[in-house]
């Protein structure tokens, strides 16, 4: 998944305010009376009152994000769907916020689709992806009547076919293509993805076969290709490239089945800033390369332009969130480095030592200070990887001090564990000033509940 981006120099202190922070902060976030302010909300006196660890999520900042994405990519074709990636952050809150921004969802589990089913999310608006769906997942699917299915195998299509003509329906489905284009932040790689566990590779004709089968099998509705070349991607090239093979695709099944392809997914993974050195594409240059390049590369095989659509995740609301932690301890080790401990950790934001993810923190009670310091932020388990932020640049940290670490709405509350019976944290939305549940944090109840004794 995300690759290591632009080399950091060794951290030192960088003398940099939370006013400096604000652009790896959400949109709303300010600084007043030395305090970070998020949504106009106070964080200081948020986690006096809702209590840490707590992740914060900013409810303008995902809906700008959202509607960039419908903006910038229907600017340029007028059949766009912008497909929210749940898997980077999903709560039945989240998901009525993507329906009322005028978008679709991306579940990757039967999980995830109860999250849609229950918030009575619209469900032609759902579609389904995964390298290995369960039978049972493939059914919910079915009776659940999403508008369609990322198909993956063989397998899983002769199933889906089964269990649609079982139920006497037809599913729409898209074929998903490795179209051997490997994302990098860097360079792309023209064999990378023909080693990958997701999809039909184009060389043995194996995306073809597919095609003709999804075409062929009763109870399924073939509707158009899927690819998805990475995620945390900073250059736009290995989007042209992999919509060049997949166009040139396109036309060989115009020409060989007669079948018209009316749809092209081109998945998700533009890159977000996680700190000072990144900088990633913008959505709107994202939205030019990708719909421009499909309309230009159809035009060139003088085929008709497809629908389309993006799959956003992590670029939907990595910004958008923040976690916010009580420093507990610091441990100063002279020479080599101070530990500031914080009530959470690996169990809450598993990508520093799963992903070597670098972060940007401050301290929400003393944000307008420069971050004179360098600690690593250390959390709570029972590892010395029990990193969340290695050799910060903070402000000097102590006991009951509020941490803020920025840029934790991607891939942090969807991925968390219960590791050493820690109970998760609980999601708050803040907006114009007030702030609600979206998430309650767990109890010990919660813990104990599947627990047959
Ligand atoms: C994970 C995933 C996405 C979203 O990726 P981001 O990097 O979060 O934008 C989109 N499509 C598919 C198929 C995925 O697996």
């Amino acid at each position: 998944m995300a690759r290591p981006s632009t080399p950091r120099p060794p951290a030192q202190p960088d003398q940099r305010t939370g006013h400096d922070l604000l652009p790896v902060l959400p949109m709303t976030a300010e600084i007043k009376d030395g305090r970070l302010w998020i949504g106009g909300v106070d964080t200081v006196e948020l986690a006096r009152e809702a209590g840490t660890a707590l992740y914060v999520m900013d409810e303008t900042t995902i809906r700008h994000q959202l509607s960039e994405y419908v903006k910038w990519t229907r600017y340029h074709w007028k059949d766009v769907d912008v497909v929210y990636a749940g898997k980077a952050f999903l709560s039945l809150a989240m998901v009525r916020i993507v329906e009322e921004e005028d978008c679709c969802l991306l579940c990757a589990s039967g999980g995830e689709l109860a999250y849609a089913v229950r918030a009575g999310f619209p469900m032609e608006r759902v579609q389904m992806h995964g390298n290995n769906k369960t039978p049972a997942e493939l059914a919910e699917c079915l009776d659940a009547g999403i508008g369609r299915v990322v198909v993956d195998n063989f397998e899983e299509m002769e199933r889906l076919s089964a269990l649609a003509a079982e139920r006497g329906v037809t599913q729409k489905v898209l074929v998903r293509v490795t179209p051997g284009v490997e994302a990098d932040t860097h360079d792309f790689i023209m064999t990378g993805a023909e080693d990958s566990k997701f999809g039909f590779g184009l060389n043995q004709g194996l995306a073809m076969e597919a095609v003709k089968r999804a075409v062929a099998l009763p109870g399924l509705e073939f509707d158009g290709l899927h690819m998805h070349i990475g995620s945390q991607i900073f250059a736009l090239h290995s989007y042209a490239r992999a919509i060049e093979v997949m166009v040139a695709f396109m036309r060989e099944i115009e020409s060989e089945t007669g079948h018209a392809v009316r749809m092209l997914d081109v998945g998700g993974g533009l890159g977000v800033a996680y700190g000072a050195p990144d900088e990633p594409s913008t959505v709107k240059d994202f939205g030019k390369v990708v719909v421009d390049g499909i309309k230009e590369e159809c035009e060139r095989h003088g085929i008709a332009v497809p629908r389309m659509a993006v799959e956003p995740g992590r670029s939907i609301v990595a910004r958008a969130g923040v976690t916010l932690y009580t420093v507990g301890s610091v441990k100063e080790i002279p020479g080599i480095r101070t530990y500031v401990a914080v009530d959470g950790g690996m169990s809450d934001n598993i990508r520093t030592s799963l992903y070597d993810a670098h972060y940007e923190a401050l301290i929400a009670n003393k944000a307008e200070q420069p971050r004179e310091m360098v600690g690593t932020i250390a959390g709570k388990h029972c590892e010395s990887g029990d990193i969340v932020v290695r050799d910060a640049p903070l402000q000097c940290p102590e006991p009951g001090d509020v941490v803020c670490v920025a840029a934790t709405g991607a891939y942090c509350q969807s991925m968390s564990s219960n590791y050493n019976k820690q109970v998760r944290p609980g999601v708050v939305f803040v907006r114009d000033g007030q702030w609600r549940w979206a998430v309650r944090r767990e109890t010990y109840e919660d813990l104990l509940r599947t627990d047959e004794g």
